[in-house]
């Protein structure tokens, strides 16, 4: 493990302007995550954080070639403005607003840019990478970090099999494993709230989803979880740098 500042936002315009004219930072991680209902228990900025873990840890494999920019912590949510807290943006906004981050990175050198998702409602952004590449002229790509998994390691890993669900048994264990202190299960009483959610398909699966998160969930399965995303995400960069 390398340790160093990957991430731009910590760092100052002297050490990005002379990490840059001597050459080591070559790509930039884009996490996009959200604000959102994470079930009764884990924090609205879930997919964020989780997005933002994947990339920090990814990044510092790769030191000093990588820089991890800002998150992007609302995103694509309009599925879960039934309930309150939730943020959310119209999709042609989030894609411009992915862009011209990626247009500033470009503008600056990187030719290098891999967004890293952790909200499976942003996904439509990977139809525009075409078009990113095209108008940039450098290598953008999109991915979810649990694009990691194949269907194997899933049913291996998890009791539930199902990934990465939505604040079920992957997401728990994943914050149980990174950032504990975004799990609440003080105070909260499933039955007794009497949700009347209106999402079609979904009123069934939020209590299984809350089950599983609260039954199944461990802090060992979301560190080997973890683990593997972040060795994904960082062999991802490292071969767009090579290429
Ligand atoms: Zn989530």
């Amino acid at each position: 493990m390398k340790t160093g500042e990957v991430r731009l936002w910590k760092l100052t315009r002297r050490y990005v302007r002379e990490a840059m004219l001597r050459g080591d930072i070559k790509g930039a991680i884009l996490p996009t995550g959200s604000t959102e209902q994470h079930n009764e228990h884990l924090e609205m900025e879930h997919d964020t954080v989780s997005a933002l873990h994947m990339s920090h840890q990814a990044a510092l494999e790769l030191y000093p070639q990588v820089v991890v920019a800002p998150p992007m912590s609302v995103g694509i949510s309009e599925h879960w403005m039934e309930f309150p807290g939730t943020l959310s943006l119209r999709p042609d906004t989030f894609v411009t607003v992915a862009y011209d981050i990626c247009e500033s990175l470009q503008r600056h050198g990187i030719e290098h840019i891999l967004i890293v998702n952790g909200h499976a409602g942003n996904r439509p952004l990977n139809e525009h990478m075409a078009d990113f590449q095209k108008r940039l002229g450098i290598d953008v790509q999109f991915c979810s970090y649990w694009e990691a998994y194949s269907k194997e390691f899933v049913a291996e890993q998890l009791d539930s099999g199902d990934c990465p669900a939505h604040a079920a048994e992957f997401e728990t264990a994943i914050a149980m494993a990174a950032f504990p202190e975004n799990i609440h299960w003080e105070g909260v009483d499933y039955e007794g709230a009497n949700l009347k959610i209106q999402r079609e398909g979904y009123a069934d699966r939020d209590p299984i989803y809350f089950r599983d998160g609260r039954d199944l969930a461990t802090p060992k399965k979301g560190r080997v979880m973890a683990d593997v995303a972040i060795s994904w995400v960082a062999e991802k960069m490292k071969a767009m740098l090579d290429n």
